[in-house]
């Protein structure tokens, strides 16, 4: 058996008491021919592996180069060195794989986040991405725990469709047919009859419309998976591919759904407080010395475990879209035309600009928007007596904007397919998602959060590609 190890993380936390230990890893740095920095992934303190001058001989202490993985048998003793509370007397050093440190891409020096994501392959084994993988992970797992406590059912949705009901964005076409022969049309369009499924299909821009159907039997169930948009925008908090968490729940109406997307935004943070504080701690730091950088009225007023803990024992403000056209109208960047976009009338879609002044001038916590105007969102939200107005709601967050958009959904078929036809959606193609009115329709609701903006939430990172592994973005699909 190989695997007879103990990890890092594990060792650094428990007593140094002379017991004989395993470890393995990659080498951060090795000084004075004596001092091994292992690290394994587990944690981002490394181990201090010593060794005894004249003990092991010099062909192997030249191999022992930064990004050299290592097996390591020592006994786990109170650290001699101030820094670590233990270190490993080791007395068998075996090189695993050797490593060229003078070609290897990461010097232990800081880079850039723009040259990492050059590297995404190695860019693991930084402390940065150790910690913000560590960190998604943690949330990943207090998604499906938060859910599993509540009962609800995961639905895996499919990742290849036909509909693009929703019109959430651009989609993937997906297809078999030959690029140089396209069967086509009389009328010169392609024919799909042609292609792998018969028809056209798609990679998906969001589960919802099936989770609708799985909630009118389960009640309560959730996606999370991968969605797909090919929309063209070379933002901070945009990819084409990213991962979303779609819970839809019968018997709930818009006020239920704004309180279950509260409690589960505070739970997973929450989570990922009580078991990740080191990697937290640390992504705190690299945030605040990011902002030293800045001119001092850019930088946030709150570090990073300030406002993790604000998000976790404050609530959400809540108000509708009409009032907080208002507010935005009367402030002083509309008046002083700090704005890009200028507020001067009901029913405009607000850009970033407008939702991170709410978020971060205004009210300086979480905002839930709710009550948009019909004309602004998708067909399948409840339309309010105002004739005006849909259940929708968004929720922004500080320095991220939107991070759950959701509704409850349209259950009166005679309005669902009155505004269908006029948003020309095809409704006899929709024919399975009607069904759910025709057969026992019930009021129901569900939103949509975007996986990684919320790790951007946690882990303060600035740019979306920096908490995704191997980002898709456009003219880019490296790894
Ligand atoms: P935005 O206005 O920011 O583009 P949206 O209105 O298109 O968002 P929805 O269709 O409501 O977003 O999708 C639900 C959630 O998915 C959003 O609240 C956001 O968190 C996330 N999201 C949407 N588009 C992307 C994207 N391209 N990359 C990453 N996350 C996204
Ligand atoms: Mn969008």
């Amino acid at each position: 058996m190989f695997n007879k190890r103990t990890k890092i993380g594990e060792l650094l936390s428990s007593e140094p008491d002379n017991r004989e230990v395993t470890v393995m890893g990659w080498v951060r740095t090795f000084r004075n021919n004596q001092f091994i920095a292992l690290n394994d992934g587990s944690t981002n303190e490394n181990l201090q592996v010593v060794l005894e001058l004249g003990k092991f001989d010099d062909e192997l202490l030249k191999r022992l180069t930064t990004s050299a993985s290592v097996r390591a048998v020592g006994n786990l003793i109170p650290s001699l060195g101030r820094g670590q509370r233990s270190e490993l007397k080791a007395t068998a050093i075996e090189v695993l794989g050797d490593s060229d440190g003078e070609k290897y891409p990461l010097q232990p020096k800081k880079h850039s986040l723009e040259f990492l994501r050059e590297q995404a392959h190695l860019r693991f084994r930084t402390n940065t991405f150790g910690s913000v993988f560590r960190v998604r992970h943690a949330l990943a797992y207090a998604v499906h725990r938060f859910f599993n406590e509540k009962g609800f059912v995961y639905l895996h949705t499919p990742v290849i469709t036909a509909s693009d009901a929703e019109g959430a964005g651009e989609t993937f076409k997906v297809t078999t047919l030959p690029f140089d022969a396209t069967p086509r049309n009389e009328d010169g369009t392609v024919d799909f009859r042609e292609d792998f499924f018969g028809r056209a299909t798609n990679l998906t821009v969001s589960g919802q419309l099936e989770g609708e159907l799985a909630a009118m039997a389960f009640s309560e169930i959730y996606t999370f998976g991968p969605t797909f948009r090919a929309e063209n925008s070379n933002t901070a908090r945009h990819l084409a591919e990213f991962w979303m968490i779609e819970p839809e729940m019968a018997f709930y109406d818009l006020e239920d759904n704004v309180d279950l997307a509260e409690e589960f935004i505070r739970y997973i943070i929450r989570y990922a407080i009580e078991n990740n504080v080191q990697d937290l701690e640390f992504l705190a730091q690299r945030l605040a010395d990011e902002e030293k950088q800045l001119p001092q009225d850019k930088r946030s007023e709150f570090g990073l475990m300030e406002k993790l803990s604000f998000v976790v024992d404050n609530r959400f403000e809540r108000l509708t879209y009409t009032e907080a056209i208002s507010i935005l109208r009367e402030s002083n960047y509309n008046k002083k035309k700090k704005f890009q976009y200028l507020i001067d009338q009901w029913g405009v879609d607000l850009q970033s600009e407008h939702e991170r002044f709410l978020v971060e001038r205004h009210f300086k916590r979480p905002v839930v928007l709710t009550d948009y105007p019909k004309n602004i969102k998708a067909f399948y939200m409840r339309q309010n007596d105002d004739g005006k107005t849909v259940a929708a709601m968004d929720i922004l967050a500080p320095g991220i904007g939107e991070i759950v958009g959701g509704s409850q959904r349209e259950e009166r078929m005679d309005k669902l397919v009155s505004r269908m036809q006029e948003m020309h959606i095809p409704v006899k193609e929709m024919w399975w998602y009607l069904d759910t009115r025709r057969f026992g329709t019930v009021p129901h609701a569900g939103f949509g959060l975007g996986f990684e903006r919320m790790v951007q939430f946690v882990t303060g990172m600035s740019n979306i590609r920096d908490v995704i592994a191997f980002p898709r973005t456009p003219k880019n699909a490296e790894f």
